[in-house]
């Protein structure tokens, strides 16, 4: 327990501005702090990887939201729960539509009229965003066994939020794990139109 590194909270001064910004995944939206500063300055005197420096970035956000918390909440005592609290705030934030049953786009990937169906983070970024944060939970001293970013809630909790974007938004989310088949196709498609994220 001792050992456990718990945010260092001088570490950032504004407690108030999130500061997701997009990884790789497409469109993981940041709350909107009415900073002016919209991207890191490339020329990092730490030469970290995209992935490190998003990772780092994610693990603050989380840090701010833990001590923003009310009632407060230490990272030790952080379970999944917490997590999908943390991942439903981020849903604020969100700019990706997702229709509801009742709405007549429901399944349709272009609409081709406004709706009044609420604005979600797309499952692609939340994925990401968990695996980064599980990541960096262990090596700022977190136990496997502890890490509330792989906990089973959290698991099902994407899971069906894949599952029902994927309807809601007429998107299939198949990664590409199918594996070769034994006869190529004839023709290769001419250009490759599947989403993948
Ligand atoms: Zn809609």
């Amino acid at each position: 327990m001792n050992s456990f590194q718990e945010f260092d909270s001088s570490s950032n001064s504004d407690t108030k501005a999130i500061n997701l910004s997009a990884g790789n995944t497409s469109n993981f939206t940041s709350p909107p702090p009415p900073s002016s500063s919209s991207s890191p300055p490339s020329s990092s005197p730490t030469t970290l990887s995209r992935y490190e420096n998003q990772k780092r970035r994610d693990w603050n956000t989380f840090g701010q939201y833990l001590r923003n918390h009310r009632p407060p909440l230490s990272l030790s005592r952080c379970s999944g729960a917490h997590v999908l609290e943390f991942l439903r705030y981020l849903d604020e934030f969100g700019k990706t539509k997702v229709h509801t049953h009742l709405c007549p786009f429901f399944g349709h990937p272009n609409p081709p009229a406004p709706c009044p169906c609420p604005l979600r983070q797309a499952w692609g970024s939340l994925d990401a965003l968990i695996g980064r944060l599980r990541a960096a939970f262990e090596e700022n001293g977190g136990k496997p066994e502890t890490n509330p970013f792989g906990a089973r809630a959290v698991r099902l909790y994407l899971r069906e939020v894949r599952d029902s974007q994927a309807k809601a938004r007429g998107i299939s989310y198949e990664k590409k794990k199918r594996k070769r088949p034994q006869h190529p196709p004839p023709l290769p498609p001419p250009n490759n139109a599947k989403i993948v994220i």
